[in-house]
């Protein structure tokens, strides 16, 4: 296969919301691609819009230099690619594997593809399927810097921000977990936050613009606090921790008043205050990051 088909052939094994998208992009770039998911049907959409539809993966493998494997989990990933046939038909090829799981899966993965002969790209996908193909999306990539930049003229197919962390296998999926353990706890406070709304007769439609208000307070945070973070010194003089548990015991206090779960603050505030307990008190808020993984 010359440099220009590799560079105009893809295959994507995984048809779910992700993978579609990610296999309409690379269509809309007008790549060869041949896509296959484990419940038939679901490339319809995609084979009417020129993708080639393969009946085994194995075929589909075959069909191209590089694979993006993208389904719910490691596990699944390797009940399709860790059999015979289709293993046998990756050898020489490339697998980007933009499949979320943590970092070990990464790294057993790329164990596997060595012993195989398959060359392996670790990724994560940081930005939701209505990203994919535009400037908005995200993407993270560890593993080998040559096979990266390889594959970069068909991963930039799918739009975007592409970033190689390093070398390390694992890297993209280490940062993965950390961002969306982010997400996840915003969400469950937002989830909290409306329950708490509802009972006090204020509705999602009307917190809502507000509510983004606070989103927006966040991002200067995060940059800000990075490097009392990393140097373990953290100042409190805008906002002790002190203080900050005091506004969580109210959250806690209205929430078990209305019959609410508090269980997300309680665990917030419980790391708060263990940390006055130890004469943290005047610190910012992340200095329960040492109480939670101290350095
Ligand atoms: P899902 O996470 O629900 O994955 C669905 C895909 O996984 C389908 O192709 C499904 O096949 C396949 N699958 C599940 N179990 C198995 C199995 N045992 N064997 C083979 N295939 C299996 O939906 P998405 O497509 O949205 O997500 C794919 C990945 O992208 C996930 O890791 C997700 O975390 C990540 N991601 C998704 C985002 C999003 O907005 N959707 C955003 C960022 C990342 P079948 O149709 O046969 O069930």
């Amino acid at each position: 296969m010359t440099s220009s088909t590799e560079q105009s052939a893809v295959t994507v094994l995984g048809l779910g919301p992700m993978g579609r998208a990610l296999a309409g992009a690379f269509l809309d770039a007008g790549l060869r691609t041949t896509v296959w998911n484990r419940t038939p049907g679901k490339d319809r959409e995609l084979v009417e819009r020129g993708a080639v539809g393969a009946r085994s993966p194995e075929t589909a493998v075959a069909a191209s230099r590089l694979t993006v494997v993208c389904v719910v989990n490691y596990d699944a990933a390797d009940a399709i690619v860790r059999r015979g046939a289709v293993t046998d038909a990756l050898k020489g090829r490339t697998v980007v594997n933009l499949t979320a799981d943590v970092p070990d899966r990464a790294r057993s993965t790329a164990t596997w593809a060595a012993e195989h002969g398959i060359e392996y790209l670790d990724g994560a996908i940081m930005t939701p399927t209505t990203t994919i193909g535009t400037p908005a999306a995200t993407f993270l990539y560890s593993g080998p810097e040559e096979l990266y930049r390889r594959h970069r003229p068909v991963l930039d197919a799918l739009g975007g921000t592409h970033t190689h962390l390093g070398e390390e296998i694992g890297r993209a999926a280490a940062y993965d977990v950390a961002l969306l353990d982010i997400f996840w706890t915003a969400m469950a406070g937002y989830a909290h936050a409306l329950a708490v709304a509802r009972a006090e007769g204020i509705t999602a439609r009307e917190l809502a613009p507000f509510a983004r208000g606070i989103g927006t307070i966040l991002p200067p945070i995060f940059e800000q606090e990075a490097e009392e973070v990393d140097s373990g010194r953290f100042s409190g003089e805008g906002n002790p921790i002190t203080s900050a548990v005091s506004s969580m015991a109210h959250i806690v206090h209205i929430s078990e008043a209305h019959g609410i779960d508090a269980g997300v603050m309680r665990a917030a505030e419980g790391l708060a205050r263990r940390a006055i307990g130890r004469g943290h008190g005047a610190d910012g808020f992340l200095r329960i990051t040492e109480i939670l993984n101290p350095r």
